[in-house]
């Protein structure tokens, strides 16, 4: 597995495995399909309500716990550092841990400066190897960063061939910040398996749309973590190391960027005070 190295010096796998959507009761068999298949890298959130499995399968998997990376994320909340000490604390127990390798502030909402002198002491203290954020735009990163002391190490967010983060990612890149995409498939929206263009570039390879997606990310240095419940879906994902595309096909899908989100802006007033004020309780 190719890995990425963090701002920190930890190695990160540049393709792992998602959960988001995977169901409670479901999770335990899915993430130790992924482990069989090959994954290293599981993403999961407190809010995905499905830490518990995720940690049922590290369990029983066999793995040496040096060889997995596993990253949770700390949901929105009003409890200051204490509260962000508590909740990464109810995680690490959810998921049957010591430490995971990133902890990331899940959405940009709520008091966020807190939250991050309790990820930077929590970092100290062992209990998260790397710490960072998820869909921060360029202005709340940099802002978080340049009052305090740790610059994130990792800024998960919405990128996929419609929603490319061309520019976020240089910006990151200058900061030393590690882009990582979610939704590498826009979820499957719009057609996206059956996508000419991706498909086309696809045949040129005897590679399906999905490899050639995670395939283009891959190249430009973005960290991926598809999900699928379907062991041949896993597999199919992992094959993405043994071909290249070329100039003329990475220029092929840069033309193919909308630059805008797939399902929603964070900046937005309407999200602001729907999900930024939603509430849960892990
Ligand atoms: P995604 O990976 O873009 O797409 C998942 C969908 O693609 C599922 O419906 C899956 O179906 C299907 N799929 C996967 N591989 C396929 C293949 N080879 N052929 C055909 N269909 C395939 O979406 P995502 O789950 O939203 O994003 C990935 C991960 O990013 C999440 O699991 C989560 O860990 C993270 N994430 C983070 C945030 C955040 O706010 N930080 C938001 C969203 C997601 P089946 O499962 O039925 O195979």
């Amino acid at each position: 597995m190719q890995n990425v190295t963090l701002n920190n010096g930890v190695e990160m796998p540049i393709l792992g495995f998602g959960v988001y959507q995977v169901q409670p009761d479901e999770v335990e068999r899915v993430v130790t399909d992924a482990l069989a298949a090959g994954y290293r890298s599981i993403d999961t959130a407190a809010a995905y309500f499905n830490e518990e499995g995720v940690g049922r399968a590290l369990a029983n998997c066999g793995i040496a716990r040096d060889e997995l990376f596993i990253t949770t994320k700390l949901w929105i909340h009003n409890e200051g550092e204490a509260g962000s000490r508590a909740r990464l604390e109810r995680s690490l127990e959810r998921l049957g841990l010591e430490y995971v390798d990133l902890y990331l502030i899940h959405q940009p909402y709520g008091d966020v400066y807190s939250s991050w002198r309790a990820m930077e002491q929590a970092n100290k203290d062992g209990l998260a190897r790397s710490i960072g954020v998820s869909n921060f735009y360029p202005d709340r990163w940099l802002d978080l960063a340049l009052h305090n002391e740790v610059m994130p190490a990792v800024n998960q967010i919405e990128t996929n061939p419609f929603h490319q983060r061309l520019r976020e990612h240089e910006l990151m890149a200058e900061h030393g910040m590690q882009i990582e995409s979610w939704g590498p498939f826009a979820e499957g929206i719009n057609d996206f398996f059956s996508n000419p263009t991706l498909a086309a570039i696809g045949q040129a390879h005897g590679k399906s749309v999905s490899q050639v997606t995670l395939r283009w990310l891959i190249q430009r240095g973005v960290v991926v973590i598809p999900k699928t419940v379907r062991p041949e879906r896993m597999a199919e994902n992992l094959e993405v190391f043994d071909f290249e595309l070329t100039d003329a096909e990475m220029a092929t899908i840069a033309g193919m960027d909308e630059d805008t989100s797939q399902f929603f802006d964070h900046s937005e007033v309407s999200w602001v005070k729907g999900l930024g004020t939603h509430f849960i309780d892990r």
